[in-house]
């Protein structure tokens, strides 16, 4: 029902934005103090997360009360539909393309014909790999993702006290995803010293990266890996700690551990930490279950990308404030970097529902 009336509505909106355009034309003229505004192509990779939903409906929201005319489309992590989406969001004359890819690597050939009609990319949350033509970057500090989930294990069993030695496992995200390089490498950084003190102990000896790697984010594809880890190395062992970098593939550990017995007082579920404060998982660590998860507040990020293609579309300076870090292979692309928040049980409701981001009914069970 919501869907079908947003649906309507941005109808309505496009047909008014249509002809607002060509009341004054249609060109670069800004006389008359009306503002000049433009068409926004908006790809998402998939509905099966959901932040990505609240990511795509937060952009249009806020560039609709812009007046900006918006195309949303979501690629069901296909990276075939992605690129047909954009190269159709291009033949439709979008002048700005705000993109969270599925693969980071595959849109090179579309970005490139983006680039010979004039338009503006920005990259969105994940980092558009070997391209020249990506000209700004939206984010998360992904590598603080890491270090906060990393720092919470280190707290929680208090390694910096000298405590251990535990077992723990490691699980990254999508190979595709430089966000899950960039993620790996900061829990990396936190951790190293406790593996080389033998503080952490990781029995199934993954700590690479492609041996951690989860494609696509994919919950089950975890659970089936956490099942292998468990039955080759924790007949005889405590699993004390896992890192996950993402509520879903958390959910699918947990249910892992359940299965072999964890949960129970004799047992407890290991600490484990994850990302996105899902209502899922945050119903989870409330539960007691899942620890620890990673809040990224998708307004916020919306309001980045708004502020960005608001002074693209007005020739003003466009806000970034990181010009090193973001190398995609090709060049550095000049990023906006947003602070995410360690989320647990104690500190949920104000980071969560204090902020409106949920109310108290959606994390009810
Ligand atoms: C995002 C995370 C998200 C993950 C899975 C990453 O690129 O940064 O917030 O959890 O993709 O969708």
């Amino acid at each position: 029902m919501k869907i079908g009336f947003k649906k309507i509505v941005l109808g309505a909106l496009s047909l008014v934005t249509l002809g607002t355009l060509a009341a004054c034309g249609g060109g670069n003229a800004s006389g008359g103090g009306g503002e000049e505004k433009g068409f926004i192509g908006i790809s998402m990779p998939t509905k099966s997360a959901e932040r990505w939903i609240a990511d795509g409906n937060n952009i249009v929201e806020q560039l609709e009360k812009k007046g900006y005319k918006t195309d949303l489309q979501y690629g069901e992590d296909k990276v075939e539909n992605q690129v047909a989406q954009i190269e159709n969001m291009i033949t439709k004359g979008v002048d700005t393309l705000v993109i969270a890819s599925i693969d980071g690597s595959a849109l090179t050939d579309v970005l490139e014909k983006a680039h010979q009609s004039d338009i503006k990319v920005i990259a969105y949350d994940r980092l558009l790999m070997n391209s020249e033509y990506v000209d700004y970057y939206a984010t998360f500090d992904n590598f603080a993702v890491g270090v906060l989930q990393a720092s919470y294990i280190e707290d929680k069993l208090g390694l910096k006290d000298g405590e251990g030695p535990f077992n723990i496992e490691l699980f990254g995200g999508s190979p595709d995803d430089n966000n899950a390089l960039i993620n790996y490498n900061g829990v990396m950084s936190v951790f190293k010293p406790y593996f080389d003190s033998e503080q952490l102990v990781v029995p199934s000896g993954q700590t690479k990266f492609n041996q951690i790697a989860t494609l696509r984010w994919d919950g089950s594809t975890a659970q089936a890996r956490m099942d292998n880890l468990l039955s080759a190395n924790y007949t005889d062992k405590q699993l004390d700690a896992v890192l996950s970098p993402y509520d879903p593939i958390s959910l699918g550990i947990i249910s892992s551990l359940k299965g072999v017995g964890y949960g129970s007082s004799d047992k407890p579920l290991p600490v484990i930490t994850g990302q996105d404060a899902t209502v899922a998982g945050v119903k989870s660590i409330i539960a007691g279950e899942q620890t620890q998860t990673i809040f990224k507040d998708t307004r916020i990020l919306a309001e980045n990308t708004v502020e960005m293609i608001e002074a693209i579309h007005n020739d003003k300076e466009v806000p970034v404030n990181d010009t090193e870090t973001y190398d995609n292979g090709v060049k550095v692309v000049p990023t906006y970097l947003s602070k995410p928040v360690s989320v647990d049980k104690d500190n949920y409701k104000q980071e969560l529902i204090d902020t409106d981001y949920y109310k108290e009914s959606d994390l009810a069970e």
